[in-house]
């Protein structure tokens, strides 16, 4: 024990860092669930600051008695949950939202990380301020900015819509001095959900988009629902889809391509489960408000008495096409992930319908719905998400060097993903959160 804490002072010593008891948290007896690697009980995990120092078991080594102790007997330990397509908005109709206190509500379903494909300038900068400090009450914010798209794209404020590869060049290079920490460009006529279709952004663009993104050591996601739209994106370079693939089963070719580029998928099942029928999806998501504690948001009987879906469904008008779909779609994540490719979790939260918070825990189940394990699921929440935005040495599971993000659950995820609900304390940066005291 004593030999464990001089290790630590004499590490942090010539940073002038003194390790004060106070500082140290040691979290003993739970079951620890890293999802890459097998569970381990009776753990000992010390927490040193926001990081994580020491991991190992009761019976390797002595607890230090000197650091504040969590009990986690009979629990289960996993690293926190990261959101990997969430807009920050509450899934009303307003467009204005108050995307910080957002992100701060994120925390007490056991979301620690967040990445946001497409808002504006200035949100994506306050979100960054707000999320800064490893200590800060937020989860970690990751994001693209306004994304690149095309003329006629009403849904994302903000973005750049060149129609040059000169000027694809230059979205990317104001993109880079903003530090985003990805690009997102958008490939699909809408189709799947509407009969009103938008125009494709040229090839050449495209291209341009990628490879000077490429040059600037930026990832590049893309919103590309359709199977042959997604195939022209992935020939072009990009790095992952945003949404899973919904029109038509994926093929060897999509395979390929992706496998090629090192892609991630990120299915967002319950987005699509939303467009299909949002009376339905907002009724689904209603049990989790209680269950979570969240408020309700207000919009909610307007999306279940019918003017909220009558005004979605003047927007979205071919939901039918959506709704008979949705076993293409789920069959589609089987298929992705049988060939070996990581799964990203992902719920387009803040889109009309997909609720703040409730739709990232029925996310979850909605994967394993769809035929995949529940440590998958967990993979595809915490070191597969990790690994897409480049921080799988800083994040993504339980390991000593790593943040302190994790979560101690009343019951084992990997018998039913619906533990992940069961939050006894969230743990961000090294400080520990009782959820029911969290903003909610
Ligand atoms: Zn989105």
């Amino acid at each position: 024990m004593r030999r464990n804490l001089l290790l630590i002072v004499l590490t942090l010593a010539p940073l002038g860092v003194a390790v004060r008891a106070q500082d140290m948290k040691v979290i003993t007896g739970a079951t620890l669930i890293n999802p890459a690697g097998a569970p381990l009980a009776n753990a000992v995990i010390v927490i040193t600051g926001s990081r994580i120092t020491q991991v190992g078991t009761a019976a390797t080594f002595k607890a230090p008695s000197n650091a504040e102790t969590v009990d986690g007997r009979g629990k289960f330990v996993m690293p926190g949950l990261a959101d990997m397509h969430n807009h920050l908005g509450d899934g009303g109709l307003q467009t204005k939202q108050n995307v910080v206190a957002n992100l701060a509500r994120m925390l007490s379903v056991g979301v620690t990380t967040v990445f946001d494909p497409q808002l504006s300038e200035a949100e994506f900068t306050q979100l960054k301020a707000a999320a800064a400090a490893d200590t800060s009450p937020n989860p970690r914010f990751f994001g693209t900015g306004p994304s690149i798209t095309v003329e006629g794209d009403a849904l994302s404020a903000g973005s750049f819509k060149p129609t040059t590869p000169a000027e694809a060049q230059a979205a990317v290079r104001k993109l880079k001095a903003l530090n985003v920490d990805a690009i997102k460009i958008v490939r699909d006529d809408a189709r799947w959900a509407s009969s009103r279709l938008l125009p494709l952004m040229n090839i050449d663009v495209l291209q341009a988009i990628v490879d000077e993104a490429h040059k600037q050591s930026l990832k590049v996601y893309v919103h590309s629902p359709q199977l042959s739209q997604a195939k022209d994106a992935l020939r072009a370079g990009v790095d992952g889809l945003l949404h899973g693939i919904i029109d038509e089963p994926v093929d060897q070719e999509f395979l390929a391509l992706v496998k090629r580029n090192s892609a991630v998928y990120v299915p967002t099942l319950g987005l699509f489960e939303d467009v299909a029928d949002i009376s339905a999806w907002a009724k689904r998501q209603a049990p989790y408000w209680d269950q979570l504690g969240l408020q309700p948001p207000a919009v909610y009987s307007a999306y279940t008495s019918g003017a909220g879906a009558k005004l979605f469904q003047s927007i979205f008008n071919n939901t039918a096409y959506t709704r008979d779909h949705l076993a293409v779609l789920r069959a589609n994540l089987k298929s992705v992930a049988d060939a070996g490719i990581p799964i990203v979790m992902g719920t387009d939260s803040g889109f009309f319908g997909v609720f703040l918070g409730a739709a990232t825990q029925l996310e979850l189940e909605l994967m394993v719905d769809a035929g995949l394990k529940p440590v998958d699921v967990l993979r595809a929440a915490t070191i597969n998400a990790a690994r897409m935005i480049g921080q799988d040495k800083q994040l993504g599971s339980i390991e000593a060097g790593k943040h302190a993000d994790l979560l101690i659950l009343d019951a084992n995820p990997l018998d039913d993903i619906r533990a992940v609900r069961r939050i006894h304390r969230v743990m961000k940066g090294g400080v520990v959160y009782d959820p029911a005291r969290l903003p909610r």
